[in-house]
């Protein structure tokens, strides 16, 4: 069967769609109908975003991540980035259902220029949390709209893990975020095709594995995505183009 292709506006709706709440009003993206196909509405959910692990990068290590490998084998749609394909542009996409031309953001020091599922929680009364790191688009742009969560130091992806984990236990979030960055800093600076990289992506994965079987014990709904892909640049990984190899990513889930 082919795989569908969407786009990243259509994060927010389907998050939305599956917590039983309205999708942000600028929203212009359509709920992923596999996704929410025999999923219960009113569900707590969670987003997880390992950094720049798109169609790309992922399709030339897959053998190296078997956990996240099973989950796009067993169940996956591809999603297109929006333009242009980095890190904050995405993420406020994901979290607005809307372009870069209506939510303003460029870097990750703007300002969110339309409602997002933060603001439509607050109005619900449930709670969005985020768990990001500082000097990265979770930390610096997510988390301060967010009702919960954590900031942790630069590199932490271990200690994002367990602080997730910990709050999810503790004060159950309607909404969890994450984005997990070690991914994107051992693409840009190894490229994405050098086996240096192969140790980082087995780190990640573990983490996901991790999250996921943590999450789905609390009973959340998970999805897993990334933010865009990478591609080999003459000294390093790049991205930010329309090329499928920035632009493609998996969107995989489990009920
Ligand atoms: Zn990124």
């Amino acid at each position: 069967m082919p795989v569908s292709l969407y786009s990243m506006i259509d994060v927010a709706p389907t998050l939305a769609a599956i917590m039983g709440v309205p999708a942000p009003a600028q929203s212009n993206g359509e709920p992923l109908a596999e996704i929410l196909n025999g999923l219960d509405r009113g569900r707590r959910c969670a987003l997880l975003v390992p950094d720049a692990l798109g169609m790309h990068p992922w399709s030339l290590w897959k053998d190296e991540m078997p956990f996240f490998t099973a989950l796009v084998e067993a169940r996956h749609v591809v999603l297109r980035s929006v333009m242009p394909t980095i890190t904050p542009v995405n993420f406020a996409t994901m979290v607005t259902g809307v372009e870069q031309s209506v939510h303003g953001i460029g870097t990750y020091n703007d300002r969110i220029q339309c409602e997002t599922l933060f603001d439509v929680l607050g109005a619900q009364g449930k709670q969005g949390a985020a768990y990001g790191q500082e000097g990265c688009t979770m930390g610096q742009l997510i988390y301060p709209i967010a009702q919960a969560g954590r900031r942790v130091p630069r590199h932490e992806d271990d200690q994002i893990v367990e602080a997730l984990l910990t709050d999810a236990t503790e004060i159950s979030p309607d909404f969890i975020i994450t984005q997990l960055v070690t991914t994107d800093d051992v693409f840009h600076r190894f490229k994405p095709s050098n086996p240096e990289v192969v140790p980082y992506v087995r780190d990640t994965d573990a983490r996901l594995k991790r999250l996921v079987e943590g999450l789905s014990e609390l009973e959340y709904a998970v999805m897993i995505l990334a933010d865009h892909g990478q591609h080999d640049g003459e000294e390093r990984g790049t991205h930010g183009t329309d090329a499928d190899e920035d632009s493609l990513v998996p969107c995989t889930w489990v009920n």
